[in-house]
C-alpha cells in the first residue's frame, strides 16, 4: 500500500510501504476521504511545535471498514465509519475527569504520531465510529472539524446567551452554528473577509458582520447593543485577543479556541477587575464529538459549499501547496481516494 509522507518542510512524498496489520481490537480501515485543515497547514510548514518529521499527516477522515480483529463488535467490515483522532491515554488526571482532550500524553493523529494520509490504517476500536451510509464522505469528513466547534460553545455555556464569535473560517463558522444549535439566544460572527462572512450568512448564522476597519467593540455593539456574554476567539492572533478583553464586559466568558503560536502582551488587570472568566479550549471530548456525528448525519449543520476544492491520493502535494496558498480564502480541501 502506498502512504503520503511529509519528511521535511512543503514536500510531500509518496511510498510504497507494508501494509498494517490488524490486531485484536483493532480495525483495519480503508481511507475514503481526508479533509486538510490549519494544523495540517502548520505541520507541512514544519511549523507545528508538536511535530517531528517525518510524518504521515491527516487527522480528518472517512473510511470504510476492511476487516476487524477479535473483540470487534461494533463495525464489521464494509461499514462506513468516522475517526477520533485525539489518542488519549485513558489512566491520566484529565482522562480520569473526563477531559480526554487535555491528556498528559496528548496524541492526535498526524501531528504527534503517524496519521489517516494512507489507504490502510489500522486503529483501536475505541476511536472507530460507524455513520449511516447515507451520510456521505463529503459531509462525514466535516464531523471531526464540527466536534471542535461543539467543544467551544459547550465551554462558553452558549446556551440561552449571547453569542460574538471571532473568525469564520470553518472552525468559526462551526462554533457559531454549533452555538445555535445549542440554544444560544444570539450568535453573532465576523472576519475580515467578505467570502467568509458570505458563507457564515449562508449557514444561517443569526448576524455576521464584516469586521475589517474596526474594532470587536464597534463590531459587538452593531450585533448585540452592548457586550456579549460569551466570546469565542476562533481567530488566534496577536491582533485580537486584546481586542477581546477591550470589548469584555464584567464576569464574560472567553474561550479560546485559535491556536495562538507566539506569546501575547494583554493587560491581565482587566480580567482580574472585571472577573473575567478565560477558558482554554482544546479539539473536543468523546461526548462532544458524538454530539458532532449525531448533528451532522442528522441533516442539522450547514456544510453545503464547505469543500472547496478536491484532489486525489496522488495530488498531496498540489493538494497541501494550494490549501497553503489559498489559506485565507479557503474554507477545506479535501482529498478523495477514489
Ligand atoms: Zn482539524
Ligand atoms: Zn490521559
Amino acid at each position: 500500500m502506498k502512504k503520503i509522507i511529509f519528511d521535511s518542510p512543503q514536500c510531500a512524498k509518496i511510498r510504497e510501504c507494508e501494509a498494517p496489520s490488524c490486531k485484536a481490537d483493532e480495525v483495519l480501515l480503508r481511507m475514503e476521504r481526508i479533509g486538510v485543515c490549519g494544523t495540517d497547514i502548520q505541520v507541512f510548514m514544519g511549523r507545528n511545535r508538536y511535530m517531528r518529521f517525518p510524518v504521515t499527516p491527516f487527522h480528518e477522515g472517512v473510511a470504510r471498514v476492511a476487516e476487524t480483529g477479535s473483540g470487534v463488535d461494533h463495525v464489521k467490515a464494509g461499514d462506513r465509519v468516522t475517526i477520533r483522532p485525539i489518542i488519549n491515554c485513558g489512566r491520566c488526571y484529565a482522562c480520569e475527569r473526563g477531559h480526554e482532550n487535555a491528556c498528559e500524553d496528548f496524541n492526535c493523529l498526524g501531528v504527534q504520531s503517524d496519521g489517516l494520509g494512507a489507504e490502510l490504517f489500522s486503529i483501536d476500536k475505541r476511536f472507530v465510529y460507524p455513520i449511516a451510509e447515507e451520510c456521505s464522505p463529503d459531509e462525514a469528513v466535516l464531523i471531526e472539524p464540527f466536534a471542535v466547534g461543539v467543544h467551544a460553545a459547550v465551554r462558553g455555556k452558549a446556551e440561552g446567551r449571547r453569542v460574538l464569535v471571532a473568525g469564520a473560517g470553518t472552525i468559526g463558522n462551526f462554533t457559531a452554528q454549533a452555538c445555535m444549535l445549542l440554544g444560544a439566544e444570539s450568535v453573532c460572527i465576523c472576519d475580515l473577509s467578505e467570502d467568509k462572512v458570505e458563507m457564515a450568512k449562508r449557514s444561517g448564522i443569526s448576524v455576521c458582520l464584516n469586521s475589517s476597519g474596526r474594532t470587536l467593540t464597534e463590531v459587538a455593539q452593531e450585533a448585540f447593543g452592548t457586550f456579549p456574554d460569551v466570546i469565542i476567539d476562533c481567530v488566534g492572533a496577536k491582533a485580537v485577543l486584546p481586542q477581546i478583553l477591550e470589548l469584555a464586559g464584567k464576569t464574560t466568558d472567553i474561550v479560546i479556541v485559535g491556536n495562538y503560536s507566539e506569546p501575547v502582551l494583554i493587560d491581565v488587570a482587566t480580567i482580574q477587575r472585571n472577573e473575567l472568566n478565560v477558558y482554554g479550549n482544546i479539539t473536543y471530548t468523546e461526548k462532544d464529538f458524538l454530539k458532532a456525528a449525531e448533528l451532522i448525519t442528522a441533516g442539522k449543520v450547514y456544510t453545503q459549499g464547505f469543500i472547496s476544492a478536491r484532489f486525489s491520493f496522488d495530488q498531496a502535494q498540489e493538494m497541501m501547496d494550494f490549501a497553503v496558498a489559498n489559506r485565507g480564502v479557503n474554507m477545506k480541501v479535501v482529498m478523495d481516494f477514489g
